[in-house]
């Protein structure tokens, strides 16, 4: 949708987006931005941040930059930090940041691949969530990123998509720990050309197997996953918590 068209439903709120100097995660920022908020970006490396906050600017959206490994402590308290001294509210929480460091089977996945994905793919976000909680404005909304293969994990995203089932269950526990002030939802995109997915979109076998799989014959796009996080998070969602979202062209998405 053209950004002029778009509605302004988030306009007053502020909005914090993981892992977002690129793919899905900046398209989300980017969509909350063109939908009012002000946003808080941020990543590991601080050149990235800032090619990121200059790209938002020049499509005039309120943006800070803020650089942030989501598995460092001190980073996570600065986020929030500069979040508020620069904005002094947070209403969204958008938990993006996710790594598939090897694909072994589960089975003989080393110990310190195990802790890579557990640690940046679920306890940085339930740490991620602790930090945020106390600040979140009366009506705020968390989104966990997650993916359409935590319904079925297997083969070569195993470990991966485990990580991604349990964000299923934290969008369940967390939003009913956060209730009734502040709503809880998890978005599972199907197959979206990006960095992180650039092994399955470089052989034609793999992404002809991918494509196969989606009854709409396509791939997402990053701006597919944010328009429904934009729902989410807008008040046209505010009878909606605890629920996960697929987006995925109609992937199989049941447990
Ligand atoms: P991407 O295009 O590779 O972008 C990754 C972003 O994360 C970059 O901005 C990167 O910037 C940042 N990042 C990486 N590690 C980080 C860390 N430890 N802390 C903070 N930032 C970090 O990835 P993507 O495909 O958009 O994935 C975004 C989310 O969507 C993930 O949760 C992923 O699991 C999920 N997802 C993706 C797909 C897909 O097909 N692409 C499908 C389902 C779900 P720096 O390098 O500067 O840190």
């Amino acid at each position: 949708m053209a950004a002029s068209v778009l509605p302004k439903r988030l306009s007053g709120k502020v909005a914090i987006v993981t892992a977002s100097t690129q793919g899905i995660g900046f398209a989300i920022a980017r969509r909350l931005g063109l939908e009012g908020a002000s946003v808080v970006i941020s990543s590991r490396k601080q050149e990235n941040v800032d090619q990121a906050v200059e790209k938002l600017k020049e499509a005039g959206i309120t943006v800070l930059g803020v650089t942030c490994h989501v598995g460092n402590a001190d980073h996570r308290k600065n986020l929030f930090k500069s979040t508020i001294d620069r904005y002094g509210r947070l209403d969204i929480v958008v938990a993006n940041a996710a790594v598939s460091p090897s694909i072994d089977p589960i089975i003989s996945m080393s110990e310190a691949a195990l802790d890579k994905l557990w640690d940046i793919n679920v306890k940085s976000g339930i740490l991620l969530i602790q930090e945020a909680a106390p600040h979140l404005e009366d009506g705020g909304s968390v989104i966990f990123i997650s993916s359409v293969v935590g319904f079925n994990p297997q083969g070569s995203l195993a470990m991966y998509g485990v990580t991604k089932t349990a964000l299923f269950g934290l969008t369940k526990a967390l939003a009913a720990e956060l209730a009734p002030n502040v709503r809880v939802n998890c978005v599972a995109p199907g197959f979206v050309p990006t960095r992180l997915s650039s092994a399955i979109f470089e052989h034609e076998e793999s992404k002809a197997m991918v494509r196969s799989e989606t009854l709409l014959d396509r791939f997402g796009s990053p701006d597919n996953m944010a328009a429904a996080v934009a729902f989410l998070v807008s008040d046209d969602a505010s009878y909606i918590t605890g629920e996960v979202l697929p987006v995925s062209g109609g992937m199989r998405s049941r447990l």
